[in-house]
Parts: C-alpha cells; structure tokens; sequence
C-alpha cells in the first residue's frame, strides 16, 4: 500500500513538463508533433562554452566543489551583476545551484514559513504555487489581465498586502505571458514595499536577456527594498542551457547562508563540468546572448502575425521570454464531430490530438482559457504550426 506523505500528495506536477511528455510520447508514436510546449530554446549551446565543459573534463573537475560554487563562477555572477545591471553584490550575496528551479526552491524553504502568505500575480509560472505549496506557505494570487499587459499595478499589491505577506514573487520578464515590467512599474511596486518592511521580494529573472524592449531592469535597483530583494538568475535560457541546469540567487548574506546550509544537506551543490561550463557563458564573448535574442524577436513577430488572423483571440504583444499567451475563450465550449471543447485542458488535448502542436493549458498558469504557446522553435516549425492551429480551430463549431 502506498504510504505517501500530505506533501507530495498535495503537490500537482509541473504542467509543462507533462505536456512536453504528451508531445514526446505522440512522436515516439512517429506522429510529427510540433512541441511549443516547453519553455527552453531549441538552439544548442554555444561553442565555447561547450569547449569549455571539454576542458573541465581533461582538467579532472572531477570532486566536490564548494557548496555555494566555485569562487571564480561566484566573483564572475558579482561581475555580471555590477556590468550588466549595476547592482553591486560581494561572493556571499552569491550562491548558485541546480538550475534557477533549485534556486528558487531553496529560497521558499528558508525565507517561507507555514501559513505565511506569498503574493503571486496570475498567471504565473506553475512552479511557483506548487513550492509555496511544499514550503507550507500559502498563495495569495492578484489576478492581472490581457488589457493590463498581464502585469499587477502598484495598488493591486497594496491590497493583496497582509500582516502574514512574507513575501512577492515578481516574474519579469513573465513566463507565461512575456510582459515585462517598466521601470517606473517597479518604481511604483517599490514605492509600496518600502511602507512594508517585512515583505520580500522574489524576483526571477531568467528571462533577462530575451527582452526585446530595451534593457533589463531590475526591482533590486530601488535603494529602499534593495535588502529585501532576492534576484534569482541562471544560465538556462539565456545561454541556452536549459540541460546544465545552473542557476543562481543574489540576496541578502544571512538568506545566502541558510540556502547554503539546506543545500549542504540536499544536492551538496551544482555539477563541477556544468559550473566550469557557467563560467564560461558569464565571462565570454555575448554576441551568442544577442543573436539569440534577436532571432526569438523575430519568431515573436511570426506568431502575432498569425494570432491576429485568428477570429476572436485577444493576445497581447509580449516585451520579452518566448511565450505568447493568447487568449482562446471564444473556441471553449465549441464542438467538433459531436465531442465538445469544455476547457483550455481540452483545447489543448485537441490541438495536440488532431492538430499534432503540443502546447499548455492557461489553466495551469492560474489563466483559464488562455494557452501557452513557446515559439522557441525554428521559423519553420512555428509556420507549419500557426497553419495547423488555424485549421485545427477552424474545424470547431
Ligand atoms: N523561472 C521561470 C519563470 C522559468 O520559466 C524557468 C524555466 N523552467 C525557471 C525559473 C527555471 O529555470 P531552470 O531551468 O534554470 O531551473
Ligand atoms: N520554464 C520552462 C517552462 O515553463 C521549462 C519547464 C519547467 O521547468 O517547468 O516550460
């Protein structure tokens, strides 16, 4: 008999991950499925940083390293810090782990205690609920809308503040929704934050360099709440090294060294060939960041294109990641040979089904109606799949 614990019986599993399976298994199947399931970029990573994880190997990186990270991958996260956001952070702000998921993870065991509450602006990024969820927090959602570009006003979280917030997850740029927040947006939030000095803020920022409307900014920057600022980071997305799983948090020395402490006993830290390859990413040449950048700009661009032919989706225009998010409530509720679409679930299940593009319900994301479409795929792919999607929907009545 199973004798599981509440934890994990409470725990859903990650909705993107089980489509992307769904995705995997159907072309196992030899069906050709399209996968914009999945968040991560379908470019390889670059060279040199590929030769770099060579030479770690032929250089024996082969013991444990230091728990928080090697000290030359720590000062070379304070240089990006300092270079690319002008936020100036020692080693010991600094700790990196087993991918920005793990970073995140370790920030809600030992910042998060049971029945505090954690604002977090809907849609949001399915990881996010379920790890308040196993740090026995609870979830505070502040729903935000297509019209508002998805992103939650200065008084919004002025309401949603309690005497039991411990803390704000700021997503920006936004996985699902690829908002990104201005900086007197953040001002503003800022502004609110300072007036509640037992509020923190979790600010992932993974996507910062698919920003296609200028530079990335940070809430961390504003002097006032800069203490109580998390900024969780990595090499996934950017660098497309989504496989490596490395990532990193920067905050305050005490939160540092209480991560440290769980990570000690949980994962003993990063892989030593993934850290020596991070280091890589962080002190080489950038060209590969901006290339990348510009190519899922232009993918950005393929997709709202077709998005505006369809009749009735609301889909608003994102500033960064690689997600579009529209909003297909019109086709809920519609049949196709006398089986009816009653949710996003099911659209979804449909599209995979007789459309062969496997993409995720809103619902997952805290959006209901909505769908998740990553068009970190080739401008081919993303092609053939808006004409799929559109026969697909055009096929329901
Ligand atoms: N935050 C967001 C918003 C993400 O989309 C992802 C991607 N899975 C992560 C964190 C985790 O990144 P990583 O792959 O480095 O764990
Ligand atoms: N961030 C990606 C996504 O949302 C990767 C999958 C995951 O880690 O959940 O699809």
């Amino acid at each position: 008999m199973e004798q599981l614990s509440a934890r994990i019986k409470s725990l859903s599993p990650s909705a993107t991950i089980a489509m992307n399976q769904k995705g995997r298994e159907l072309k196992e199947k030899g069906v050709d499925v399209i996968n914009l399931s999945v968040g991560e970029p379908d470019f390889s990573t670059p060279d040199h940083i590929h030769d770099a994880a060579r030479a770690a190997l032929d250089g024996n990186w082969d013991h444990y390293a230091p728990v928080a990270g090697y000290p030359d991958l720590l000062k070379a996260i304070v240089d990006k810090f300092k270079r690319e956001n002008n936020l100036e952070y020692k080693p010991s702000n600094i700790m990196v782990s087993v991918g920005a998921k793990h970073s995140l993870a370790n920030v809600m065991m030992c910042l998060i205690d049971k029945g505090e509450e954690v604002i977090v602006p809907a849609p949001y990024w399915v990881s996010y609920a379920e790890q308040v969820k196993i740090a026995e927090g609870v979830n505070v959602f502040v729903d935000t809308t297509v019209e508002n570009e998805f992103k939650m006003s200065a008084q919004q979280l002025e309401d949603a503040i309690t005497p039991k917030t411990k803390a704000l997850l700021l997503c920006s740029p936004s996985n699902p929704t690829g908002s990104v927040y201005t900086r007197d947006e953040l001002k503003a939030l800022a502004d609110v934050l300072a007036k509640h000095p037992n509020v923190y803020v979790i600010a992932d920022e993974i996507y910062e360099h698919i920003n296609f409307v200028g530079g990335h900014e940070s809430i961390a920057q504003f002097e006032e709440i800069r203490e109580r600022v998390v900024i969780i980071n990595g090499v996934s997305k950017g660098y497309a090294m989504t496989g490596w799983r490395i990532g990193y948090m920067a905050g305050p020395d005490w939160l540092v060294k209480a991560c440290g402490k769980l990570q000690g006993q949980m994962t003993s830290g990063a892989t030593s060939i993934a850290m020596r390859a991070a280091l890589a990413a962080l002190t080489g040449d950038q060209a590969c960041v901006t290339e990348m950048r510009d190519a899922f700009l232009r993918r950005r661009d393929l997709i709202l294109g077709h998005m505006a032919q369809i009749d009735g989706v609301k889909c608003a225009t994102p500033g960064g990641a690689f997600y579009v998010f529209p909003d297909f409530s019109k086709y809920i509720g519609k049949s196709v040979n006398g089986h009816k679409i009653e949710t996003d679930m099911d659209l979804c299940i449909y599209l995979l089904e007789v459309g062969h593009i496997a993409t995720v319900p809103g619902s997952a994301f805290g959006a209901d109606g909505c769908v998740r479409i990553s068009y970190a795929n080739s401008d081919e792919n993303l092609e053939k799949a808006m004409q799929r999607l559109k026969d697909a929907l055009a096929a329901l009545s």
